[in-house]
Parts: structure tokens; C-alpha cells; sequence
């Protein structure tokens, strides 16, 4: 026996998801697939790390993530291997593996995975983490852009969390466009260099866009008067955002102009959202997304556009004012006796098959306990069943919500209780 227990403790930045906080998780997590699954996104889990060079091309070694947060190893064979930081570059190598972009576009694909990132941990910020999120590939209309942004916000509506949609477009890296307007940023950037705070210097020259993400005060208020990528996009780009606007608006879906949204990689284009909810605090972000027209090219692949976003389902929770979810025990039997505890079992499995969500007692408590067990369990109904009523072969039927009680045949109980 070795002598010394191991720590209990799970490693800095991760945490358990525990009941009653897990049943919410798992809602969100169902009612997150299953809206985009009524929408033609079909569900698709990647590997939980990808050869590292995934990563570092599909999201780009000048990110931040790339950087400094990737949980980076080498497996037995000396391969270098990253799990997972993000969904994207990850369902883009999927695609291109299976050469899924030789069948119908676009394809429409969603996901609910646990993502890894060596962050600073503070509240709603984790390096062990979940996203759910939706890709679609395959097409430059901007009815796909939209399409994606209702979805989005729609799920984020009916998860109760509050949402702001923040909307830009980033337009393209070609001089006419994004190159041209960075080249006046960095100009912009140099001539304020001693106004930006420290950490935001060198990143104002390896990834001026990214300048706009900083939370320094001193570098936010040196940005006031640079130029913003809005007043430089080419007139395709501008295009394009004018269509999505419109869209959106035929959606009656509000959103706000914010020219200061930014992805700072080169294989970002057009169109930029994200959703922030006041109520959490410092990390406002919901769920963030965009356009990445160059990222299939970036990994290797054909010309292939796309759009997608991913929220962070532990935002989501803390985000959510809405009452908790309901739980999916609709029934708790209650036996007093031994014989009592075998129907019991019986009339669980029955009640079961049938569809109808029941728990029972496995540890021999008496009526008072298994009644507060029922309590606890959340179910609407408890069924009593004591030797008195194996005998008549009727069982009591409580209402847990208006403690109304009546007796009720055995043969009647599925119907009664069947939802
Ligand atoms: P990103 O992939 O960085 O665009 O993030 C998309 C969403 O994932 C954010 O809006 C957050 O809701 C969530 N998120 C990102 N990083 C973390 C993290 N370290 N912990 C928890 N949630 C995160």
C-alpha cells in the first residue's frame, strides 16, 4: 500500500460538473444539439487532441492560443500531438480527410466537445471546458451567415441567457481590403506605441487587429481614434455585410454595430459576431464566431468557405436566469414492506419501458425517508405501495407539487402516469 493518499483535488483550472449543476449542463448540452439538429446540423466528435500542426495552422501561430495555451506532448511514436483548444480547425481536418466537400454544400455539422486551453483560471474561465457549437462549409451566400447567427442567438434565447449580439465584418486579407486598412493601423499603432500597455506592444506588431481585444485601459483608450476596419472594406466585402445586416433585420433580430470585434487570423473574413451577456462580469463573452473563408487553405485544402461559432457551455450556466431544468424523474416509488419492495422493481421496469422517467429506494428507508428521497429526486408524482395495497392491487398516488393523494388500481398507474 503506498502510504500517502494521492490529492483529491482536481489540477488548477478544471472542476467537476456535479449534480444539481450537472443536470443543467446536460440540458443546455441537449437543448443546444438538438436545435441544430432541427436545423440540418448533423452531429460530429472529433478526437479529443489532433496532430498539433492542426492547430497551429488552422488556428494560427500568431494566436494567443496557439502561443501560450495549447497542451502540447509527444506520444509514444514522438509524434506532436494537441488536445483539442478549439472546435473549428479540427472539424475542418475532418472534413478534408473525408473529403466531405466532394458532396452536397453546404455541409452543416454541430458539436458539443470538451475543449483544453492552459488559461489564467478565474470565474467562467477553465482550461478544461465545453463548447457547443455549429460549422457550416461550403458556402459564401450571406443567407448562411445569417442562418448561423439566428441559430445562435435563437439557442441562446431559449437557454434563458440574456444574450447581446455584437455584429462586424473583418472583410478580407487582400490590399483592397484588410491589408490595405492593417497597413494604416500599424501606422496608427507606432505612433501611439507609448500609450499602449506593455503587454500589448509586441502584439501590436505581430497581430495589430488583436489590439482591439486587449482589456488594458491605457491601450483602450489609445485605441479611441484609430481607424476602424469598417470605413476600409473592399466594396465586395461591404457588400456582403450590407446583405447579412439586411437578413438579419428581415429576422427581426437585433444586433449592434461594433467596428472594434475583431479575429485577429489572416483566414478570418467578412463577417465577425459575438454574443456577451451582462450577467457575467468581467468574462461578458457567450459565445463567439465568424467567417474563416481561408482557413480550409491554411490546412492544405481546396478553396472552401465557412462560417460557425462556439459557445462556452460553462458561460452558458453562469449566464442563465431561467428556472432550473426540470428533472427527467417524473415518478418515485415508495415501498414499505419486502414484498412491497419486489413490486416495486417490477413496476419501475414496467413504468420505464413505457417511457415514463422513476426512481425507487435502494436502502431499506422507511416512509418518511424514501418521501423526502421523492422530494429530492424531483418528480412530480410518488406511487405508495404498501402490503395493504399489494393486496388490493391498487397503490397511492400523491401529487408532489399539490400533495393531493388518491388510491389508484395497479392496472390504471401507466396511463395515469405515462407522459
Ligand atoms: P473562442 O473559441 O475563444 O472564440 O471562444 C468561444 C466561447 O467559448 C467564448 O465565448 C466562451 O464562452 C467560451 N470560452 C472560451 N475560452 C474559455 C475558457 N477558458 N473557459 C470557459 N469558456 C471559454
Amino acid at each position: 500500500m503506498p502510504d500517502r493518499r494521492i490529492s483529491f483535488r482536481a489540477p488548477p483550472g478544471t472542476r467537476d460538473l456535479l449534480p444539481p449543476e450537472s443536470w443543467e449542463w446536460q440540458a443546455l448540452s441537449r437543448l443546444a444539439i438538438d436545435s441544430f439538429e432541427r436545423a440540418g446540423y448533423a452531429p460530429v466528435e472529433t478526437p479529443a487532441f489532433e496532430h498539433t500542426e492542426v492547430f497551429a495552422r488552422g488556428v494560427g501561430e500568431g494566436s494567443e492560443v496557439v502561443h501560450k495555451q495549447m497542451y502540447t506532448f509527444s506520444d509514444q511514436g514522438g509524434r506532436s500531438l494537441t488536445l483539442r483548444p478549439e472546435g473549428t480547425a479540427a472539424v475542418m481536418r475532418m472534413v478534408l480527410e473525408h473529403s466531405l466537400q466532394r458532396g452536397p454544400l453546404p455541409l452543416k455539422l454541430c458539436y458539443s466537445s470538451a475543449m483544453f486551453r492552459q488559461e489564467r483560471p478565474q470565474k467562467g474561465r477553465y482550461r478544461a471546458f465545453f463548447q457547443v457549437g455549429i460549422e457550416a462549409i461550403g458556402s459564401l451566400e450571406p443567407s448562411i451567415d445569417a442562418e448561423v447567427i439566428e441559430l445562435g442567438h435563437r439557442f441562446l434565447l431559449n437557454a434563458e441567457t440574456e444574450p447581446r449580439l455584437l455584429l462586424n465584418s473583418i472583410g478580407h486579407p487582400s490590399e483592397s481590403c484588410r491589408g490595405g486598412y492593417l497597413d494604416k493601423l500599424r501606422s496608427f499603432l507606432r505612433a501611439h506605441s507609448s500609450d499602449l500597455a506593455e503587454p500589448d506592444r509586441q502584439r501590436a506588431e505581430t497581430n495589430p487587429l488583436r489590439s482591439f481585444d486587449s482589456k488594458e485601459p491605457s491601450t483602450i483608450a489609445a485605441l479611441e481614434d484609430a481607424p476602424l476596419i469598417t470605413s476600409h472594406l473592399c466594396d465586395a466585402c461591404r457588400d456582403h455585410f450590407q446583405r447579412v445586416q439586411d437578413l438579419l433585420t428581415d429576422l427581426e433580430l437585433d444586433f449592434e454595430l461594433e467596428p472594434r470585434l475583431v479575429r485577429g487570423l489572416d483566414f478570418y473574413t467578412r463577417t465577425a459576431f459575438e454574443w456577451v451577456s451582462s450577467n457575467l462580469g468581467s468574462q461578458s463573452a457567450l459565445c463567439g464566431g465568424g467567417r474563416y473563408d481561408g482557413l480550409s487553405q491554411a490546412l492544405g485544402g481546396p478553396e472552401l468557405g465557412g462560417i460557425g461559432f462556439a459557445c462556452g457551455v460553462e458561460r452558458l450556466l453562469l449566464a442563465r436566469t431561467g428556472p432550473s431544468a426540470p428533472s427527467l424523474v417524473g415518478v418515485y416509488i415508495v415501498a414499505l414492506s419486502d414484498e412491497a419492495r419486489r413490486e416495486a422493481l417490477m413496476l419501475a421496469s414496467s413504468l420505464r419501458s413505457a417511457g415514463v422517467g422513476c426512481d425507487l429506494d435502494h436502502s431499506r428507508r422507511g416512509l418518511k425517508g424514501q418521501m423526502k428521497d421523492a422530494v429530492r429526486s424531483g418528480a412530480t408524482w410518488a406511487v405508495i405501495l404498501g402490503d395493504e395495497e399489494l393486496r388490493e392491487r391498487r397503490a397511492g398516488l400523491k401529487n408532489l407539487r399539490t400533495q393531493e393523494q388518491e388510491q389508484v388500481p395497479w392496472h390504471q398507474l401507466e396511463k395515469r402516469l405515462a407522459p
